[in-house]
C-alpha cells in the first residue's frame, strides 16, 4: 500500500470531508520551490505550503542552524529559565519590528498568537478597573481556529457550529477601494455603542478571505479612530509578516503602528511551528504589578522552545540578505507583468498585486454551490498540472516561496491561463 492508501486508515486531516474530498498526495521529498510525490511526480508549490515556507523546502541554512541547536540544547522550560536562543531572537525581532514593538510573548501557531492577544487585550482593561470585552473585526476576517481567534473570524461556514459559545465580536465592513468611508462610520457606531476593547484585523490583506486588499490610508484612519478612543489595535501579521507584502511587515506601510501584533506562519521558514505575539510596553506595564493576580497566567509547554528560534534567527538571516530582498522585487515584477496580460482576459474580473501576492477573480454567474465545484475543478486542474495552488471559491491566488525561479513561475501563469479555458 502506498502513502495515500494507509493514511486513509487512521488520519483526519484539516478543512476536509473525507467522505467527498480527493484523496491526499504523498510528498515524500521537497527542494526549494518543488516537492515530489511518491510517484515521482514533481510539483511547484506555488502557495508556499500555506504561506510558511518562503524560503523553500528542506533549506540547508536553516537546517543547518536546527541541527546545531538541537545538539546544544534542545528544549528548556521557559518558565524560570532562559537561553540564548530566545534572547537573541526578540533582539534581532525588536530591531525589524515596528518601533513601538517592544515585549515578546511565545506560543505555537498563528491561533494561539491571536488568543493571547485577545486575552491580553481583556485583562489590560480587567488590571486597570476597566469594563470593556467587546472585540472588533472585519467581515471575512480569519485569525485562526481556537476559540477566541475563531470568535473573531468572520468565515461563516467554519464557525457555525459555535454561535452563542463564543466571545463578543462586533463586525465591521473592510475598507475595500470605495467602503472606506462605511467602514469608518461602522467603527465609530459600535465604539459608541459598546465597550470595545480591541480591534483586530489582518492589515492591508485578507488571506483565507481571498487575498482581499485595501489602502494603508484606510488602516490608518481607523487605527487613529481606535487610539483617540482607547481601543487597542491587534495587526494579525501571521500571514503578511517576513517580506509578503515587499516590506518586512504590513504595517511598515503605515503611519498609525498597532498595539499588538501576532507572527507566525513564516516565522520560523516553515520548519518547526512556533509563534510571537509582540506588545508595546505600555500594555506590558498594565501587567507589570506587585499583585501576582495582574500576571499574565498563559503558557504554553513548548514556549520558546529553543530550536524554534535557532530557525526562526536563520530565517530572518535569509530574509535579510540581499538574494532574497531581490527575489521579492522579481516576483512583484514578474506579477505585475502577468497581471498587465491577464487582467483583460473575458473570464477574468478582477486582478490584484501586493509583494509577492497576485489574485484573479474568475468571473461566475452563478451561487455560491457553483463556486464550491468551480474550487475544486480547479484544484484537481493544478494538481494534474503538477502545480500547488488551492483557490478559494472563485478566486485564484499565488503566493509562491521566495526562492521560485522565473521558469517556474512562468509554468505557473501558463497553467492558471489554461485553467481559465476549463472553466
Ligand atoms: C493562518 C492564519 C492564522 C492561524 O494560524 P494557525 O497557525 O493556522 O493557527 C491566523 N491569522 C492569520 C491571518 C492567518 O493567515
Amino acid at each position: 500500500m502506498n502513502l495515500t492508501e494507509r493514511d486513509q486508515k487512521h488520519l483526519w486531516h484539516p478543512y476536509t470531508q473525507h467522505k467527498t474530498a480527493a484523496l491526499p498526495v504523498g510528498i515524500v521529498r521537497g527542494e526549494a520551490a518543488l516537492l515530489w510525490d511518491e510517484s515521482g511526480k514533481e510539483y511547484i508549490d506555488a502557495i508556499a505550503s500555506w504561506w510558511v515556507n518562503p524560503y523553500g523546502h528542506s533549506n540547508r541554512f536553516i537546517a543547518d542552524a536546527i541541527y546545531k541547536q538541537l545538539t546544544t540544547l534542545e528544549h528548556v522550560l521557559f518558565g524560570g529559565f532562559t537561553h540564548e536562543p530566545a534572547v537573541v531572537l526578540s533582539e534581532k525581532l525588536v530591531e525589524i519590528l515596528p518601533s513601538n514593538q517592544q515585549k515578546l510573548f511565545f506560543s505555537d501557531n498563528g491561533s494561539t498568537a491571536v488568543e493571547i492577544a485577545i486575552k491580553v487585550a481583556l485583562q489590560y482593561n480587567f488590571n486597570q478597573g476597566i469594563s470593556k470585552t467587546t472585540i472588533i473585526a472585519f467581515e471575512d476576517a480569519f485569525h485562526g481556529d481556537t476559540f477566541a481567534a475563531m470568535a473573531a473570524s468572520g468565515i461563516s461556514f467554519f464557525t457555525e457550529a459555535f454561535q452563542g459559545m463564543m466571545i463578543d465580536v462586533v463586525r465591521i465592513p473592510v475598507p475595500v477601494q470605495g467602503k472606506e468611508a462605511e467602514s469608518m462610520a461602522a467603527l465609530q457606531k459600535v465604539i459608541t455603542d459598546k465597550n470595545c476593547t480591541a480591534f483586530i484585523f489582518e492589515p492591508l490583506i485578507q488571506g483565507a478571505a481571498g487575498m482581499v486588499m485595501y489602502a494603508p490610508e484606510a488602516l490608518d484612519n481607523l487605527l487613529q479612530i481606535c487610539k483617540e478612543n482607547q481601543v487597542l489595535t491587534i495587526a494579525d501579521e501571521v500571514m503578511t509578516g517576513f517580506g509578503k507584502t515587499g516590506k518586512n511587515f504590513a504595517c511598515d506601510y503605515l503611519k498609525t503602528l498597532p498595539d499588538m501584533m501576532c507572527l507566525s506562519k513564516a516565522l520560523t521558514g516553515g520548519t518547526i511551528p512556533m509563534a510571537i505575539t509582540t506588545f508595546t510596553t505600555d500594555i506590558f506595564d498594565a501587567f507589570y504589578d506587585d499583585d501576582i493576580n495582574k500576571a499574565l497566567f498563559h503558557g504554553h509547554t513548548f514556549t520558546a522552545n529553543p530550536t524554534g528560534c535557532a530557525a526562526a534567527l536563520a530565517s530572518i538571516e535569509l530574509l535579510q540578505t540581499e538574494t532574497m530582498q531581490t527575489n521579492i522585487q522579481r516576483i512583484h515584477q514578474r506579477h505585475l507583468d502577468f497581471q498587465k496580460r491577464i487582467a483583460t482576459h473575458p473570464k477574468v474580473s478582477t486582478t490584484r498585486v501586493f509583494g509577492v501576492i497576485f489574485a484573479l477573480e474568475i468571473k461566475t454567474d452563478s451561487s455560491f454551490s457553483y463556486y464550491g465545484s468551480l474550487r475544486n475543478r480547479l484544484y484537481n486542474f493544478f494538481i494534474e498540472n503538477g502545480v500547488i495552488l488551492r483557490p478559494v471559491g472563485n478566486i485564484v491566488y499565488i503566493l509562491p516561496p521566495y526562492v521560485i525561479t522565473d521558469a517556474q513561475l512562468q509554468k505557473v501563469y501558463e497553467v492558471v491561463e489554461s485553467a481559465l479555458e476549463i472553466v
